[in-house]
């Protein structure tokens, strides 16, 4: 007797709801993406409880003769595809048979269907993978699939369910991406009975994405290639960004993807215009043809592999580069041209960089002026020598830095030279050169100082004269609601003001001068991609860095000489001043010996 045996159908459809349905909000994107492959104008979601109580989409498509209903709720039932050729021609969005079975198995389903020039139709109900039930029902043509109770008979699956905010705010990121890919039609999505979107059906794709993510329309540029692959959608200007890529958004004949290859063009087109580690709003449509992209690779259809990757990263990169020259020069204040927003010129050396800090600030930081000799003079460069465009120099007054007593902190033993590209501040140390990023610098010291009151209370804030409105997006409505109690303890005072609107009340003093409509967007943002397990310290701990991020002087900002020397005093007063709260150094050494061998003298 052998021990091998098939498995039954039903198990089969459960392993493979295991792959295509994670969580409530993959249910949603397979029920639209139906909906539109029937080539319904109009799609309305209603959710209840993040999508465990009730996930209902009902749709104005094609709908479905019984038969098909029936057959429809079978594994490998599609009306999409019929043989092996078409897998590479496909435009529809699904084409596997497995969403609807797959559903099937793992709640409690109703199907009501009414097909085209039909008045009336099919009810089909379905619990576990069981049919109970085939029943006549009327009403308008299209279908509605009614999800209630998902993972009720998986117990293992709805334990991995996370709170209702964080499944609903899945649920709207899908929403948001088929309602960017399909302006043409209309949406309507709503969750516990209100109304989260009420799009009309559009032919402009910038008006509905405007709507979407709540950003005017003058901060988005065009993009616009056409060639073998054909490029076009919105970018945004390099100013308005985001600290994850989370608003980037791919779509490949369509179908949103996460794409490494396409990521990475748009990163390479902004690398000289945006700071390091933000990211723009991105909405790009790539029309490959079929035959070039690979959709089956992947259960959820959520990759895609295409035949030629570099010509697809070409296309990309030339499409979004293209599209921000045109906006520099709208811009004209070349503030946002190549080269000089920031200096390639200094980098890191070599990776033993980082022994090379601890190195320095071992042997320094707790050193005396006495040991360290007398303080070298400024090496000024010559007399009647113009400095070079875009660089401004400055000498200080040399031993400036020295402490009171004669305690000379390493930073504050330094001689300041100057600074290049707005944003270095370049230093000798004896023989040697010491570059700072005064951001930072700024950064790591406005995070020391925030965590440092942390342990003893919270951070010292302050009453905003005016306070400040902020209009977020349902889902950041919910997180923001979420963390109130811990955001105060952060010093930022809050207020829900009714629907999407905060009034901020009271940020920490340390911010009071900045955008703080800019710092609760990115909080918000931080909020969204932290682990509901993660400890208060933790969570407290990326709140403060995003905050130092924008209390910081930022890179381009001017510097007077007395600003620069507050801020080597700042940075002797602290821990961990070699790197900013991001892990970017805050500052390289070039040695003697180093700048010798780069002229070939060693
Ligand atoms: P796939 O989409 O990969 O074909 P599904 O399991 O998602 O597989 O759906 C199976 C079939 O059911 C589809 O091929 C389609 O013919 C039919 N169907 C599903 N949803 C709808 C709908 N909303 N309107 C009309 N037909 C539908
Ligand atoms: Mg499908």
């Amino acid at each position: 007797m052998g021990i091998i045996n098939l498995l039954p159908e039903n198990l089969i459809n459960q392993i493979a709801a295991g792959e295509v349905v994670e969580r409530p909000a993959s249910v949603v994107k397979e029920l639209i993406e139906n909906s539109i492959d029937a080539e319904a104008t109009e799609i309305i979601i209603d959710v209840e409880d993040g999508g465990r109580r009730l996930i209902r989409v009902s749709d104005n498509g094609c709908g479905m003769s019984r038969e098909d209903a029936l057959l429809s709720i079978q594994r490998h039932a599609t009306s999409k595809i019929r043989e092996v050729s078409d897998l590479f021609n496909i435009s529809t969005l699904g084409f596997r048979g497995e969403a609807l079975p797959s559903i099937a198995s793992v709640s409690k389903l109703r199907l009501t269907t009414v097909p085209k020039g039909s008045t009336f139709g099919t009810s089909i109900r379905v619990e576990g993978g069981k049919e109970l039930e085939v029943i006549d029902s009327g009403g308008p043509v299209g279908t509605s699939m009614e999800v209630r109770e998902l993972f009720f008979n998986t117990p293992a699956r709805l334990k991995f369910m996370k709170s209702t905010t964080t499944e609903m705010s899945h649920i709207t990121s899908t929403v948001t991406r088929m309602a960017i890919s399909y302006p043409y039609i209309r949406f309507i999505y709503n969750h516990n009975g209100s109304q989260i979107y009420n799009l009309p059906s559009s032919k402009d794709l910038l008006s509905r994405i405007c709507k979407l993510i709540r950003e005017d329309d003058k901060n988005l540029i065009e993009v616009s290639l056409n060639s073998k692959i054909s490029v076009s959608g919105y970018v945004s200007g390099p100013e308005i960004n985001r600290p994850t890529q989370r608003e980037t958004y791919i779509f490949v004949n369509g179908r949103f993807v996460r794409d490494r290859v396409v990521l990475h063009a748009v990163m390479d087109a902004y690398r000289t215009v945006m700071e390091k580690d933000r990211y723009p709003l991105a909405f790009l449509f790539l029309d490959v043809p079929p035959m070039d992209v690979d959709v089956n690779v992947h259960p959820a259809k959520t990759e895609v592999r295409f035949r030629n990757t570099d010509e697809i990263h070409r296309a990309v990169y030339a499409a979004v580069s293209e599209a921000l020259k045109g906006w520099t020069a709208r811009k004209g204040s070349g503030q946002w041209s190549v080269g000089t927003g920031r200096s390639d010129e200094f980098q890191t050396p070599d990776s033993n960089y980082q022994d090379r800090v601890s190195e320095a600030i071992g042997k320094y930081a707790t050193s005396n002026s006495s040991a360290f000799g007398p303080i070298p003079s400024p090496t000024l460069y010559p007399s009647g020598h113009k400095p070079l465009k875009g660089r401004e120099f400055f000498p200080l007054h040399q031993g400036e830095g020295q402490g009171e007593g004669g305690v000379v902190g390493f930073f504050s033993s330094l001689t300041v030279l100057g600074r290049v590209s707005g944003t270095y501040i370049i230093c000798s140390r004896g023989n040697d050169l010491c570059l700072i990023d005064q951001h930072a610098a700024h950064e790591r010291v406005a995070f020391e100082r925030l965590k440092a009151i942390r342990n003893d209370s919270t951070p010292a804030s302050q009453t905003l004269l005016i306070p400040e409105t902020v209009e977020l997006n349902p889902s950041e409505t919910g997180l923001l609601k979420d963390y109130t109690e811990v955001l105060t303890k952060a010093g930022i005072e809050l207020e829900h003001f009714g629907g999407n609107t905060f009034v901020i009340k009271a940020v920490p003093t340390i911010l009071t001068r900045k955008d703080v409509k800019g710092l609760i967007k990115d909080i918000v943002d931080e909020l969204a991609h932290m682990e509901r397990s993660q400890s208060l310290k933790e969570i407290m701990d990326r709140l403060f860095s995003r905050m130092a991020c924008h209390s910081a002087i930022e890179g381009g900002d001017y510097m007077d000489p007395a600003e620069i020397k507050a801020l080597l005093r700042d940075l002797d007063s602290i821990d961990f001043s070699s790197n900013c709260p991001h892990g970017r150094p805050v500052f390289v050494m070039l040695s003697q010996f180093e700048i010798e061998k780069m002229f070939g003298r060693r």
